[in-house]
């Protein structure tokens, strides 16, 4: 049985080094705000390019903590709207939501899966403020074209960075060649343990240049309070724990090498695969991605998932729900585009998710190859 992602393989590939900085946390005795997050925070900002990295307890609460300090400082108000892909995991939405801020879903498009940047500026209004760029499955959702709307319609952009560790985004001009997570004002990643970056429960972080709103972010996962036992705002506990720091910092240390690796494993997925049944991402628009996930599309999407499982081929659909369909949202929270959401959901319908990382052999890929060019 190839499994989706064995996790189990994931930290045995590093289990050596992860055993010894949990263990020097354990005997440390030192659990929280302590030398372990301050470490992480400076490698990761490092790592990325920016100025800032706050740790904290998750993604979601890394990308709530940005738009709520955005609204602390003035820069979102009550009401206001965020443009955000249609085609997300449900937790970038509840971040807009959570803030009193409304939605606006913008299509994606269907060779690249991420938003379509030729609609955007149909979908500002005067209450537009934000847009909230989302990489998902690890492609590069930036355009040149999305930083010069922004910059002339004077909105900000935060990046979902969840799922695109490590993706670096070749702009127009070699120059401007940078990694996702340092592309906006500021960006939320997730540490979720099945993420290209994963720790070993749950984890996230904001990266950002913008000195205030770094300290603003910072304040509000600790309660709202920058020093002790006098508080700002009424803030929340978002933080991160030194155990997952220590972890962190061990696993960054091989991200480069384990994206190398799932590259490899994607290119020979895509041309591996000759079923015209099956459409696998074109190279040509996937060329930055760090394939957190790989997408196939099939009409007979559900058939194909249990020919895979017959096989022994675990597959996930990623994801068989697009927001907009959901109970939570069934209230008119979302502003929708007149003509609907049919590339939505169509990726919805049609998506599948085939194993894709950097423990698999040569041996499995060829296994799921086969399996999918019998369906
Ligand atoms: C995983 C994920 C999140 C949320 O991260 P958590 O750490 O699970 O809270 C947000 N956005 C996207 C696109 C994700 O894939």
């Amino acid at each position: 049985m190839i499994k989706y992602l064995d996790l189990k393989a994931v930290t045995a590939m590093h289990g050596k080094e992860i055993a010894e900085a949990v263990q020097r946390v354990v005997e440390g005795g030192w659990y929280l705000l302590g030398e372990e997050v301050r470490r992480f925070e400076e490698q990761y900002a490092a790592y990325i390019g920016t100025r800032h990295c706050i740790a904290c307890s998750n993604g979601l609460d890394a990308l709530y903590l940005t738009l709520r300090a955005w609204k602390e400082l003035g820069v979102l108000a009550d009401g206001d709207e965020v443009i955000v892909p249609a085609n997300t995991y449900i937790a970038s939405i509840l971040a807009i939501t959570d803030n009193g801020l409304r939605p606006v879903l913008v299509e994606p498009r269907i060779g690249t899966m991420q938003i379509d940047d030729s609609l955007i500026e149909a979908a500002i209004t005067p209450r537009t403020r934000a847009i909230m760029l989302v990489h998902l499955y690890g492609n590069c959702a930036y355009t040149d074209r999305i930083g010069d709307i922004a910059s002339r319609r004077g909105l900000k952009i935060i990046e979902d960075n969840a799922q695109a560790h490590g993706c670096r985004f070749v702009g127009s001009e070699q120059a401007t060649k940078r990694l996702t997570g340092s592309l906006g004002d500021a960006a939320a990643h997730s540490f979720y343990p099945g993420k290209n970056l994963g720790a070993l429960g749950d984890a996230g972080a904001v990266t950002t240049d913008d000195d205030a709103l770094a300290a603003a972010i910072r304040s509000i996962a600790n309660y709202g309070s920058s020093r002790k036992y006098v508080f700002q705002y009424c803030g929340r506990n978002c933080r991160i724990d030194e155990l997952q720091a220590a972890v962190l910092s061990v696993k960054l240390r091989y991200l480069d090498a384990d994206n190398a690796r799932r590259r490899e494993v994607a290119a020979a997925l895509i041309s591996g695969i000759t079923n015209p049944r099956i459409t696998s991402p074109s190279l040509d628009l996937w060329r930055d991605a760090v394939w957190h996930i790989f997408p196939v599309l099939c009409a007979d999407r559900d058939a194909l998932q249990q020919h895979l499982a017959a096989c022994g081929v675990h597959t996930l659909i990623h994801y068989p729900i697009p927001p907009h369909r959901q109970e939570c949202y069934s209230k008119g929270q979302l502003i929708l585009p007149h003509g609907g959401l049919p590339i939505t959901e169509q990726i919805h319908r049609e998506e599948l998710s085939l194993p894709c990382n950097q423990v698999m052999t040569d041996a499995e890929v060829q296994q799921v190859i086969d399996a999918v060019n019998r369906f």
